[in-house]
């Protein structure tokens, strides 16, 4: 990797100003403007030089969260481990950081003193965790150390990884250099300089995205090691941008995939939306399957994949995503319950009808079935209780489709998760051909008689408030209800 970067001109690359939202153009002009370096960076550079647009602009700086807070007064501080700055806008969050380092933790000899580290401390992470300038930090001046320190407090490690080599704390300002160096993947690490227009490359990037490849930036084995997280970002963005995998990042992810098992599960539940609902799910999800990281994510559904349907492969979830990728793909908004309950109803489904068979009442059957799946699913991905509990609502409530007489489908057309479950019974009904003249029979309802817009039903007049019949106020008690934990 150079220490000295590539730089390419305005005239050497196809990053055209006018595609930045003008949002961050603004705020890159403002960093400027006060005397800072002021990069576009990340996936925004990545992005606007294949030719796709940005899911968003972030921005790096040598400026300190203290003194971007001064320059906009739009900003607010966020993040307990590393301070970023959101500058607000009506319709748009820009992000920015401070240059961050991956460098090991200086000799304590080396270091700044205690006092000094915890004035900047008391800036960058009032919560706890320390964060100081880098010695060799480029830009301006550090803050000015506190006069004296009146006692000396052991201070926390700003940079500490486990004894497997896990990340615990990365939070050290650093130079544009060690930036580009601690993010992920070459593609990732390019930097836009608003100055005049160049793209600024420490790691190969401009290559790496000409050449197609997503390549890990240093030791591939550390850097999995340090976050396996990043495994399941690189197939991510081998889908999504239609990339390969390069050689030596492919073999260290297949040694390591077991690892991403230790990654946090509620970050693992953030990251597997990104996966599956950015509109190439099922690309994302042939990748996982291939490299056998859907096995380490999700190992009960893996091990059922694995099993036949009465003879056939099955195919419910990758025909799931395929479904989901439409949608996204023409601008829906798919909710996580609708994508898990998709991707996994009929796993669910299964896991039911056995424990219906053995003889339980239904409604009990499907609240442990849902139950069973949370308790296997939970220790890798944090699904919220209250997905599962869609899930089981979408489920219980296809029964109600067979109920097509009198008011009792009118009722059902009313209830808050109608909309979830009839788009359920259109995938299920469009997966297995069965249960078409049920659905058609609905659509024609809806169409007639809809108060609320369903997908897939087509545009339908919303009658006015008076005109709907009046609610019958009725509680009930919801049997089961608590049974999913
Ligand atoms: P997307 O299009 O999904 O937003 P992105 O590349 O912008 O893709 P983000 O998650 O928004 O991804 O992260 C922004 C940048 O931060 C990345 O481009 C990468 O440089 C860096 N980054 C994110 N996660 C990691 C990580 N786990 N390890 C190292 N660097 C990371
Ligand atoms: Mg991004």
């Amino acid at each position: 990797m150079n220490e000295q970067p590539a730089i390419f001109r305005r005239s050497e690359h196809s990053l055209s100003r006018s595609w930045i939202s003008p949002n961050a153009l603004r705020v890159l002009y403002r960093l400027k403007e006060s005397g800072h370096y002021s990069y576009l960076v990340g996936g925004g550079v990545r992005d606007l030089l294949l030719g796709r647009e940005p899911k968003d602009f972030d921005i790096a700086t040598d400026a300190r969260p203290n003194e971007i807070k001064k320059i906009f007064r739009n900003c607010r501080l966020i993040g307990r481990r590393f301070r970023l700055a959101h500058i607000h806008f009506h319709d748009e969050i820009i992000e920015v950081a401070t240059f961050r380092s991956n460098a090991p933790e200086p000799e304590p000899e080396a270091a700044m003193p205690a006092s000094s580290a915890e004035s900047v401390a008391a800036e960058a992470a009032p919560e706890a965790e320390t964060s100081v300038p880098s010695t060799d930090m480029q830009g301006p001046e550090s803050p000015p150390p506190a006069p004296e320190a009146p006692v000396e407090r052991p201070r926390p490690p700003r940079h500490l990884k486990n004894e497997d080599g896990m990340i615990l704390r990365d939070n050290l300002f650093g130079t544009p250099g060690e930036d580009a160096l601690r993010r992920d993947f070459t593609v990732n690490a390019l930097f836009y300089n608003i100055a005049d227009f160049s793209v600024i490359d420490y790691v190969g990037g401009m290559d790496d995205l000409k050449k197609g490849l997503i390549r890990i930036i240093g030791d591939p084995r550390v850097r999995f090691t340090e976050d396996p997280v990043r495994m399941v970002r690189a197939v991510r963005f081998a889908a999504m941008l239609g990339f390969e995998i390069e050689d030596e990042t492919y073999s260290a992810l297949l040694e390591l995939r077991d690892k991403v098992a230790l990654a946090s599960n509620a970050r693992m539940y953030e990251e597997i939306q990104k996966l599956f609902l950015l509109g190439e799910g099922e690309k994302v999800f042939q990748l996982l399957r291939k490299t056998g990281l859907f096995g380490v994510i999700f190992p009960h559904i893996d091990a059922w994949l694995n099993t036949e349907d009465k003879g056939y492969p099955r195919t419910s979830v990758g025909k799931a995503l395929e479904w989901v990728d439409a949608c996204v793909q023409t601008g829906r908004k798919i909710q996580p319950h609708m994508l898990f309950g998709l991707m996994f109803g009929q796993y669910v489904e299964e896991k039911w009808g056995r424990l219906a068979k053995s003889g339980m009442i239904p409604l009990e059957a499907l609240d442990l079935a849902v139950a069973e799946f949370l308790a296997e699913q939970v220790p890798r991905v944090q699904i919220p209780r209250k997905v599962a509990l869609a899930i089981r609502d979408m489920l219980w409530n296809q029964g109600r489709f067979e109920k097509t007489r009198g008011k009792t489908p009118l009722y059902f057309l009313r209830r808050p998760g109608f909309q979830d479950a009839f788009e359920y019974l259109r995938f299920t009904s469009e997966l297995s051909g069965e249960r078409m003249e049920l659905r058609m029979w609905w659509k024609e309802f809806i169409r007639t008689n809809a108060s609320i817009p369903v997908p897939g039903a087509g545009p339908q007049a919303i009658p006015p408030r008076e005109s709907r019949p009046p609610r019958r106020r009725r509680r009930r008690k919801r049997p089961g209800r608590d049974i999913v934990k």
